[in-house]
Formats: structure tokens, sequence, C-alpha cells
């Protein structure tokens, strides 16, 4: 039985690459992330078999229960984490775009020594202060990078993740991407030793959006309900 995935991510694909190559873009630069929360391996693998190279996950009980059932991909880590369940995925994952404190830096990297690794982080910005959201202030991100960076020798900054306020339009989400590409911009300019920093990656873009974050200098795009269609919770 078709379930669509395969046409839909080739679909997303084809409008991901044409959004960079119209922003004078190299469409290799900007990766898509498929994002699976709620959906089972098989969809995952059906996903992966389309080309999906990069998934994401919001919890840490979920990658877990779907890990060994999925083909061998890169698994990114994109929602809130505790500090008590770093452990469990420390040798899972390749990056984890919501680091939003410096106490659950130092449990990365104390995890990752411990697992003779370092371990690439995006910091988490609440782009508009919401307080249903995670992430930090902007401007608190300059302290926040010293602080990591002087204290953790096994994780490496890579850059900036943003998840603007719920949109109507696609265009609403623009000024906070813009925002983003900004301080990330301003990131780059920053002197700290390259093997605890080093800016290269912009997490930003939705189902809803990733046209527009493309647009704006997204690296890569975290799209969900576009491949997979709408999510049950259970
Ligand atoms: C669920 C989720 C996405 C994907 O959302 P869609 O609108 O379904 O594409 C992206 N990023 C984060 C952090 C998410 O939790």
């Amino acid at each position: 039985m078709s379930t669509g995935i395969t046409e839909r991510f080739g679909r997303i694909l084809d409008r991901k690459n044409s959004a960079a190559v119209r922003s004078g873009r190299d469409p290799q630069d900007v990766t898509l992330m498929a994002v699976t929360k709620t959906h089972t391996p098989d969809e995952i693998n059906e996903a992966i078999a389309a080309g999906a190279t990069d998934i994401g996950e919001n919890r840490v009980q979920e990658l877990l229960e779907k890990y060994d059932r999925v083909s061998p991909v890169r698994w990114h880590l994109i929602g809130h984490l505790q500090t008590n369940k770093v452990k469990n995925i420390i040798d899972k994952v390749v990056m984890i775009h919501s680091v939003d404190s410096v106490r659950l830096a130092r449990e990365i990297d104390k995890r990752a020594g411990a697992a003779g690794k370092c371990m690439d982080i995006l910091i988490e910005i609440n782009s508009a202060m919401e307080e249903t959201k995670s992430g930090i202030a902007a401007g608190d991100l300059r302290t926040v990078t010293e602080e990591i960076t002087s204290e953790c020798s096994n994780v490496r900054i890579r850059g900036i993740m943003c998840i603007p306020p719920i949109a109507v339009c696609p265009e609403d989400a623009r000024p906070y991407f813009k925002e983003a590409r900004e301080l990330f911009e301003m990131m780059k300019t920053w002197d700290f030793p390259a093997d605890r920093f080093c800016p290269d990656t912009l997490s930003m873009g939705m189902s809803g959006d990733f046209e527009v974050a493309i647009e704006e200098g997204s690296t890569i795009v975290r799209v969900g309900s576009s491949i997979f269609g709408p999510r049950n919770y259970r």
C-alpha cells in the first residue's frame, strides 16, 4: 500500500532545492531534515529509501524506541532536552539543536567526554520570547557562547536554531528568520577556539515556511507534516 511518503519527500526535496537556487545558493548547502515525531519506523524507513539523510526527533523516549528499527541515518535531537536524559542519546545523535542553557551544555560535555566524542550543538534562540517555548534571548547569545566554549571541551557550537511564533502565512516568519540570520552572521565574527566554535549551521524553517527560511539563509530545514502527513498524538 502506498503511503505517499516517497512522493511527498521528493516534492519537498525539489521545493527545497528550487528555493536555494532562486536565492542564489547551492542546493547542497541546504539540508532537508525529515521530522518524524509520532511516525513509525516503517514510515521513517520509507523516507530514508526516498533519500532522507537526516532525521529529527523531539523526544528522547521516542528516539530510543525507534532507533534500532530504522536504517542507518543521521539523527538529530530537536526538542527540549532534560539533563538526566542526555546520557541516553549521546552516542546516537549527530547534533543537538535545542541547547537552551549552559547547564545543559555542561551535561552534554560530561557525557560526550565519557563516550570519547565531541558533540555538535546549536543554541536555541527564543525569537519572540514566547513563554511556552524554550530557548535563550538573542541578547544572551554572546555570554552563553563564551561560557560554553570556555568550560566545555567536548562540545562544539555549530550555530543556532530558531522557532518563530506559529504563523498564519509563511511571510509572517520572515522577520524572525532575518533576525536569526543577522545573529548568525554576527556570531561568525566572534573569535573562539575553532575546535569548540565553528558556526556554519542555521537551523530554521518548517513545513509552512521552509522556503522563506531558505531565502533568508537557513542551512537546515526541519520538515515533518509536509512529508509524513498530519500527526496523531497518542
Ligand atoms: C515538529 C517540529 C518540526 C516540524 O514541524 P512541521 O510543521 O510538521 O514541519 C520542526 N521543528 C521542531 C522543533 C518541531 O518540533
